[in-house]
């Protein structure tokens, strides 16, 4: 084991379908955010971070392997066997293993699957492992997502007693508990005097946004229509708008469920102050990295995508990322571009640990805040679950497009949103509304190829990690 005496803790918290435009420090009219806020002043704000894929557990990899994982044929939204299979004859690493490896103790507050438990000393099973099937049939189905969510989808076809107490149970928060074990192990690694890593997870501001406490925190200024109403006669499938009446109550309006999204952030903010203040109580905040961010955006209304994270345009790809602590500066607003695949870099050479960077998609942004570098000039991203599409995005453009209608058709909400082939012109029309694929035969055919190229590259990195995996296993 090798000594990491003066490397910093590091706290990755993330927020699921946190969009950075609901948050004070990003210039949000409500105060949703007083203690991200603070972490800002006290940090780096990144104006321009996005995901790769709007898939939580596909990002998760990003996150913690700093690896861009490519779209296979199958449509899912967490890793298939091939994809782990490749992941890992490709040198697949978690920030965990290599951290573990470097003398910190590791925790994950977030619930996890089997393959991705390598390195972490705590983590919380998913639905699937081992460790909840042992505890009974039941258990193990209350544990499950997909019967979480089914749950909620029929919540109000029962008394309202019945249904709260369904919703209130399936609700996703755990947000509280994770902060409980998070302060747990903060206290208990000042006492050891152990260097940590850990990753904490909150979903509240998921849907269906419905934390207890939260709730009724922020209330629509004004009457408008209700979302009921306005969804009615638009072709949305109809469990979805089953799920939504499980979600929310029949008199919502869109402004009564985005200030129910806004009581959820603030929720969320205020258990992030809790940690803040266990930091400074074992003083160990100078001495910690801290990083906010969330896994994609959130789509409340835009583009038809009601409530939700899919869609490639920026309300859901576009993340908010902070990052204070240790060796950072303050008060510092950065443009660049910034991917997730970019943490696991930059903790490493923050932790002055040595890496092949052959091993990440990403790179550290250290060389961004010091020389005002840009890491790169464009962003790639995909979906893969309930459409299928890519896209890049430039300062200026973005190209979006499905290989056909059936790929571009999106299955949650049963209908095409933008087209199979899209083009916008970000810089005149920032929200995305009109599609230029038509009128820009030369833009759209540029960026179609840098696309392409793109890929290419990320096919050809991953073959000559293959190759390296090989040549070491020989060695
Ligand atoms: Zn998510
Ligand atoms: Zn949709």
């Amino acid at each position: 084991m090798k000594k990491t005496k003066d490397s910093p803790n590091v706290i990755f918290i993330l927020i699921d379908a946190l969009r950075p435009k609901n948050l004070g420090c990003y210039g949000y009219k409500r105060e949703t955010s007083p203690n991200i806020d603070f972490l800002a002043k006290n940090g780096v704000l990144f104006e321009n971070a996005f995901s790769t894929n709007n898939a939580t557990e596909k990002v998760f990899v990003s996150i913690t392997a700093g690896r861009h994982i490519l779209l296979k044929d199958s449509r899912d939204f967490i890793l298939n066997k091939e994809e782990i299979k490749s992941f890992l004859e490709a040198r697949g690493k978690f920030l965990g293993e290599i951290l573990k490896d470097n003398g910190y103790k590791t925790y994950c507050l977030k619930e996890i699957y089997g393959w991705q438990k390598k390195g972490f000393d705590f983590f919380y099973s998913a639905g699937e492992s081992a460790e909840s099937k042992g505890r009974g049939f039941w258990n193990s189905l209350q544990k499950n997502q997909k019967f979480r969510d089914f749950s909620r989808t029929i919540a109000h076809h029962f008394p309202k007693k019945i249904s709260d107490e369904i919703k209130a149970r399936y609700g996703r928060t755990n947000g509280k508990e994770a902060t409980e074990d998070a302060i747990k192990i903060i206290k208990n690694s000042a006492e050891k005097k152990e260097k940590f890593f850990m990753l904490v997870y909150y979903n509240d501001t998921h849907i269906p946004y419905n934390p207890k406490e939260a709730t009724g925190k922020f209330r629509a200024e004004e009457k408008s229509k209700n979302f009921f109403e306005e969804i009615k006669d638009r072709g949305y499938n109809p469990m979805l708008v089953d799920f939504w009446k499980g979600a929310f109550s029949r008199d919502s309006s869109i402004a009564d469920i985005i200030a129910r999204y806004d009581s959820a952030i603030l929720y969320d903010d205020c258990l992030i102050g809790k940690i803040i203040d266990e930091l400074k109580k074992t003083n160990l905040l100078k001495n910690t990295l801290l990083f906010i961010f969330s896994d994609h955006g959130e789509s409340l209304y835009e583009h038809g995508i009601y409530f939700d994270h899919h869609g490639l345009y920026d309300s859901c790809m576009r993340i908010p990322l902070i990052i204070s602590g240790k060796g950072f500066p303050k008060k510092k607003k950065i443009k660049s571009f910034v991917q997730h695949e970019d943490f696991v870099p930059t903790v490493l050479d923050m932790a002055g640990i040595p890496y092949d960077s052959l091993d990440f998609d990403g790179k550290s942004l250290l060389p961004v805040l010091r020389k005002k570098q840009k890491t790169r000039d464009s962003i790639f991203m995909e979906e893969g679950d309930k459409s299928k599409k890519r896209a890049i995005r430039t300062e200026k453009y973005k190209y979006i497009d499905a290989s056909s209608e059936e790929d571009a058709f999106c299955k949650y909400c049963n209908k095409i949103h933008g087209g199979v082939i899209e083009l916008y012109d970000l810089k005149k029309d920032p929200l995305e509304k009109e599609n230029l694929a038509e009128k820009k035969r030369t833009i759209l055919a540029s960026l179609k190829k840098r696309m392409e190229e793109r890929i290419k590259l990320y096919k050809k990195i991953n073959e000559q990690r293959r190759i390296k995996n090989k040549i070491s296993g020989i060695v």
